[in-house]
C-alpha cells in the first residue's frame, strides 16, 4: 500500500510519557525510544504492526497533515485502568534534496525526536499485518533484522520468553547496523536482549560494516561464515519461520546473501517463493 493511501482518520491525541537516545553519544545516528500514552481506554495493536504520526506540513505546501509509520517496539501494555502505551523507535533521518543537493532534516522523525516528556501529538492505526507468533513453541524462529528493524524483534522477542516462556524451537536473530555503536539495545547505553542471553534456545548474532565510517555495505555474509550451514538447515525445517524487518534495501542484501548459501540465486528465489507460500517467510520493509 503507498503511503498516501493510509487513513488519516480516525486519529487519536497522545501524550509523550519518555524520550531516551538509545544510540551511544559516539554514534552518527540519532536513535531514540519514545513511550506515549494514548489518550483513550483501548488502542489495541499487535507485535509487527505500526502506527502512524502526523505532522503540519511545511507552511509554503499549504496545512497537508504529513503522515509516516513508525513500527511498535514494545508489547500491548496490559489491559487495566491505565491508558494503553505504544513504545516506538525512531532514527532522526536526513534527505538529500535531487535538485538543490542540499541536505534536509526529515520532517516526521525530527518532530518525533524532538517531542518532550508531556507533549501531546496525533497517531493513527494500527497498520499492517502482525507478526503472528506460532503455536507450536517447538518453532524454531529466524528473525532478521536492520537498524530500526529491530523494533518488532524487541517486542516478539519480549512476548515469546516473557509472556509465554518455555520456548522449546531456536530463536536465532540476525541484526545489522553501520557500527557496533549503532547496535539498538544491544550497544554499552543498554542491552535489553542480555536478559535474554541465558534462555537456552536465544541467540543473537551481530553484522556490521568493515570499516564503519566509510559507509561500507554490512558484512552479513562473513558475520553468518560459519553458521550457513546451520541456517539452512533451520529453512529446510518445516518449523521454521523467518521474520525480516528493515529498510527496504536489506531484500537484495539477503537475496544475494541465501543465493550463495544455496548455490544460485535461481535456486534461492523458488525456495524463498515456497516459503513466502507456506507463511514462514514474513517481511515488513520500509
Ligand atoms: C511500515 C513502516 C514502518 C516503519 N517503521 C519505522 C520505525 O520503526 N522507525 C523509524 O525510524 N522509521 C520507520 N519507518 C520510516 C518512517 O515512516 C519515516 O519514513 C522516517 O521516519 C522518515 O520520515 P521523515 O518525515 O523524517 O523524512 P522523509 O523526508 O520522509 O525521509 C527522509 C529520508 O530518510 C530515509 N529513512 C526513512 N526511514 C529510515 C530509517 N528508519 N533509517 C534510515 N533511513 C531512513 C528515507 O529513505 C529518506 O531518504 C517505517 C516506515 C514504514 C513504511
Amino acid at each position: 500500500m503507498r503511503l498516501e493511501d493510509y487513513p488519516k482518520e480516525p486519529r487519536f491525541a497522545a501524550t509523550v510519557l519518555k524520550s531516551e537516545r538509545i544510540t551511544d553519544e559516539g554514534a552518527d545516528a540519532e536513535v531514540r525510544e519514545l513511550v506515549f500514552e494514548v489518550d483513550r481506554d483501548e488502542f489495541n495493536f499487535e507485535i509487527g504492526q505500526s502506527i502512524g504520526v502526523l505532522v503540519e506540513g511545511p507552511k509554503e505546501f499549504g496545512s497537508s497533515l504529513r503522515q509516516r509509520l513508525y513500527t511498535v517496539a514494545d508489547t500491548p501494555s496490559a489491559k487495566g485502568d491505565a491508558k494503553p502505551q505504544v513504545t516506538l523507535v525512531v532514527r532522526r533521518c536526513d534527505y538529500i534534496d535531487d535538485y538543490s543537493g542540499e541536505q534536509y532534516a526529515g520532517v516526521n522523525s525530527n518532530y518525533l525526536c524532538d517531542r518532550k516528556p508531556g507533549d501531546q501529538l496525533f497517531i493513527t492505526g494500527p497498520f499492517g499485518l502482525p507478526f503472528t507468533v506460532p503455536e507450536d513453541k517447538k518453532a524454531n524462529l529466524l528473525l532478521i533484522g536492520l537498524g530500526t528493524g529491530i523494533a518488532p524483534f524487541r517486542a516478539f522477542i519480549k512476548h515469546i520468553y516473557q509472556d509465554i516462556g518455555d520456548w522449546e524451537g531456536k530463536v536465532l536473530l540476525l541484526y545489522g547496523a553501520q557500527s557496533g555503536l549503532e547496535l539498538l539495545y544491544m550497544n554499552d547505553k543498554r542491552d535489553d536482549f542480555a536478559r535474554y542471553y541465558d534462555e537456552k534456545t536465544f541467540e543473537a548474532i551481530q553484522a556490521l560494516s568493515p570499516r564503519p565510517n566509510w559507509a561500507d555495505p554490512i558484512a552479513w555474509d562473513y558475520a553468518i561464515e560459519d553458521r550457513s550451514a546451520e541456517i539452512l538447515n533451520m529453512l529446510d525445517d518445516q518449523h521454521t519461520y523467518v521474520y525480516v524487518a528493515g529498510l527496504v534495501p536489506i531484500r537484495d542484501t539477503l537475496d544475494k546473501l541465501f543465493g550463495n548459501m544455496v548455490g544460485s540465486s535461481e535456486s534461492w528465489s523458488k525456495k524463498k517463493s515456497d516459503l513466502i507460500d507456506a507463511g514462514r517467510w514474513v517481511e515488513l520493509l520500509y
